[in-house]
Order: structure tokens, then C-alpha cells, then sequence
């Protein structure tokens, strides 16, 4: 019996529940033109140069790529004004969480989540034998406090999601200084700031003074969003030294792509589609928020690409009658939110597409919002 031989950790797994890919869904009803607003990629797609440039690379890809991601790190380090030598490049920022866990935790350590935040972290801990402590969100954000409370001695690492994953909510820069100040400084904590570059509130911290102090905190960031690079899987992680060579221990010598690096460097020079990018999430919002307001729709103001919003109906049943329509979104009861979906916000053409496709199907369910 395979269940014999197999870690017993991993049945207690449950299984991620990816957004739908379009082919699927196009080849399962037999429509086309879907379109997905569910896994907050890019809709305004890579950079052009970054498209370029790993076509400018492909005869290199008989060759392994450097493993030290030298000229990335470079580049990155310079945009942020930081040291290359602070800097872990992963395949996507997913491989630096399970880095994370790989290299801090034992089994019986606890590792504290907000709940419902991006199932990551939960899955990277539940690997290595890590006790899970969720702490539920007060008005959809990451309550500090709380999670300060629920750390104990067993504590190894606290996660905070900022912009948090579903509800696009962000702690501030008080809250955290306030967290940090009274915080076990053994405690490590891991900041995912994957929708850094859409955040707008004032308020939110720069978490790299805090590696610059030297505190046991890890800033991780990705190609995957702003910068149209998902399908390539590019992150990083910026953190002091000693916890990035321990993060470089466990690392897989060439975990890297060769392309991704290409990508990402290119991705990285092409400010002009970041600004783009983040000035066409605003428009999107903008239009989204006034919809949502004109028929009574409550939202979560976002300071990410996605908006989490109440349907007033079964959540699957509005995923099923959406995709029928050829718009897939994200289900709230995965996020103990049943009545509650959550969509990248689009192109305009897209976010008129999702306005009337969902106004059909909330008068269809008969919603009562
Ligand atoms: C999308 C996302 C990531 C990015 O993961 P990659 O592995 O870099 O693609 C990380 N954290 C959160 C909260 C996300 O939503």
C-alpha cells in the first residue's frame, strides 16, 4: 500500500484548486472567446521586450542557465537600491515560500496564517509537519494583533499577505511597526507583497527598511503580476544575509530558467508597461467600483488587480452560469466567503464583458443584492 510508505503529512494535504485555464473551459462547453478573470494575471499581457528578447535567447536554451541569476539580481538590486547578495530569485515567489518552509521548519513547529489569505502558505507548512494557526481577518484584513497574540514558543514564522489574497486589503505601515515592536524578534516574518507595484494607499509600509535594520523579515515579490510574466515563473525574496544563505541552501542549483531570467531582466527595463499596466488596472477599478455602486454590489476596495466582491447567491452556482457566458472568475467559498467571487479586474472590453454577463446571471440566480 502506497499509504504505508508515503509520509503521512501529505494526506492531510488538500489539493490547490487552480483558476480554470481558458482552453479548458472553451473545449468542455464547446464556446470561444472565453476569457479569464480569475488568477489576477496581466490582462494587457508581457512586456513586448520581454516577448523579444526570449525569442532574441531561444538558441541559448541548449545551454543551462546561470544559477546564480547574476545579471537579475543585479538589475533588481539597483531599481530597489539594495545588494544583489539580499536577494533570493525563485520559480515564481511559490519556490521561495517552500524554500522558507524547507529551511526553518521542523514538525510540531506552528507557523500562523490569516484566514482566508493564499493557500501557500498553508500548503509549504503542512509539507514540512508545521501546525497551521489561522487567525481569522477582522473587515477583510489581516487583524495584527490578533496574529501577534496567536504567537507562542513554538512560533517559527508569521506570514502576512500585503496586499492580502482574496480581499486585496493591505495592512498599514503603523499596524506593522506596532507588530514588529512587540514581536518575539526569533519570529520570522514573511511579507508577500506579490501586488506591490498596484498598491496606492499612502499608508502601506516599506517593508525593505525593516530588512535594512536587520530584523528576521523576508519581502517577497513576483514577475507574475504586474509585470505579465505568470506563465515564466519568476519571484524573488529580499531578506538579510544569514537568512539568505539559508534560504540558498535548499535551493535547487539551477531553479531558474534560463528564458525566465531572460524575460524578467527585459520585463524590468520596460517601466513604460508597468505604468500602463497599473494606469489601466485603475481605469478598470474606477469602472468596476462605479457599476458595483450603481446596483448595489458590496466590494472590498482593493489595493491590488482584483476585487473581492458579495453576489448574494451560491458563489459555484455564479461560476457555472459565468462560464457558460464565457467569463471565469473565482468562487468565494474556497475563502469561506459561499455568497462572495472574486475577479481580476480586466481590460475594459473585459470588464464590460464580466458588468453584463454578471447583471444577466444575479437576475437568472435571483440574487438578492
Ligand atoms: C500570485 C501570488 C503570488 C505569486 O506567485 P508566483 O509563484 O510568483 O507566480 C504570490 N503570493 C500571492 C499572495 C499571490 O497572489
Amino acid at each position: 500500500m502506497i499509504e504505508d510508505i508515503a509520509r503521512k503529512v501529505i494526506f492531510d494535504i488538500k489539493p490547490y484548486i487552480p483558476g480554470k485555464p481558458i482552453e479548458e473551459v472553451e473545449r468542455e462547453l464547446g464556446i470561444k472567446d472565453v476569457i479569464k478573470m480569475a488568477s489576477n494575471e496581466n490582462p494587457f499581457g508581457p512586456s513586448p521586450r520581454a516577448v523579444e528578447a526570449m525569442r532574441a535567447s531561444l538558441q541559448k536554451i541548449s545551454m543551462y542557465p546561470d544559477g546564480n541569476c547574476f545579471y537579475l539580481k543585479d538589475m533588481i538590486a539597483n531599481l530597489l537600491c539594495i545588494e544583489p547578495d539580499n536577494i533570493i530569485v525563485g520559480n515564481g515567489s511559490d519556490e521561495i515560500l517552500k524554500l522558507i518552509a524547507e529551511a526553518f521548519l521542523e514538525p510540531g513547529d506552528e507557523i500562523v496564517i490569516a484566514q482566508p489569505s493564499f493557500s501557500e502558505y498553508e500548503f509549504v507548512g503542512k509539507i514540512m509537519g508545521a501546525r497551521c494557526v489561522f487567525v481569522p481577518l477582522k473587515d477583510f484584513t489581516h487583524d495584527l494583533e490578533a496574529m501577534g497574540r496567536a504567537v507562542t514558543e513554538k512560533t517559527k514564522i508569521v506570514f502576512v499577505c500585503n496586499p492580502n489574497n482574496p480581499t486585496g486589503t493591505a495592512v498599514t505601515k503603523v499596524e506593522v511597526d506596532e507588530f514588529l515592536k512587540n514581536l518575539d524578534p526569533r519570529v520570522l516574518v514573511v511579507f508577500d507583497e506579490a501586488y506591490y507595484e498596484y498598491v496606492e494607499d499612502e499608508e502601506y509600509p516599506q517593508t525593505l527598511e525593516y530588512v535594512a535594520e536587520e530584523q528576521n523579515v523576508i519581502v517577497l515579490r513576483t514577475f507574475s503580476k504586474i509585470y505579465g510574466l505568470a506563465g515564466q515563473r519568476v519571484g524573488y525574496g529580499i531578506a538579510k544575509l544569514n537568512i539568505i544563505s539559508a534560504l540558498n541552501r535548499v535551493r535547487e542549483p539551477f531553479n531558474v530558467n534560463l528564458l525566465a531570467q531572460v524575460a524578467a531582466r527585459a520585463a524590468l527595463e520596460d517601466q513604460e508597461h508597468v505604468e500602463k499596466s497599473r494606469q489601466g488596472n485603475r481605469e478598470g477599478k474606477d469602472y468596476l467600483y462605479q457599476w458595483f455602486e450603481e446596483k448595489g454590489i458590496s466590494y472590498v476596495p482593493t489595493q491590488a488587480n482584483f476585487i473581492f466582491l458579495k453576489v448574494g447567491a451560491d458563489s459555484q452556482e455564479v461560476f457555472k452560469e459565468m462560464m457558460k457566458l464565457g467569463v471565469i472568475i473565482r468562487t468565494g467559498d474556497i475563502f469561506g466567503h459561499p455568497d462572495f467571487i472574486r475577479i481580476t479586474v480586466g481590460t475594459m472590453e473585459e470588464n464590460r464583458r464580466f458588468t453584463e454577463s454578471l447583471e444577466k446571471v444575479l437576475k437568472e440566480l435571483g440574487s438578492k443584492i
